[in-house]
C-alpha cells in the first residue's frame, strides 16, 4: 500500500529498477492501483494506492464537510 500522490514515486523506482529496457515496461494507472510490468524481466508489481477514492469504495463515509461561517450577526452599527 502506498499514500496516495506517492504514484510518481512507485513508478519512478520500478522505472529505475528495470532502466535499460523501458521499451518493455508498461504502466497502468487505476483508480487506486497502479500495475507495473516489465516484459523483459517477466516482472510484475501492482501498488494499492491509500486515497479517498479507495474509501469510497470500501464504504467508508466522506469526510465531515467544513462549515462556513456566513452571514454572522455583526454586533451593531
Ligand atoms: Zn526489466
Amino acid at each position: 500500500m502506498i499514500e496516495e500522490g506517492a504514484q510518481e514515486a512507485a513508478i519512478g523506482a520500478f522505472l529505475l529498477a528495470h532502466q535499460g529496457h523501458t521499451q518493455d515496461v508498461e504502466v497502468q494507472r487505476g483508480a487506486w492501483t497502479i500495475y507495473c510490468l516489465c516484459k523483459r524481466c517477466d516482472d510484475v508489481h501492482t501498488y494499492e494506492v491509500d486515497n479517498e477514492a479507495r474509501e469510497r469504495a470500501l464504504g467508508l463515509p466522506p469526510w465531515p464537510k467544513l462549515k462556513k461561517k456566513m452571514g454572522e450577526p455583526r454586533a451593531g452599527p
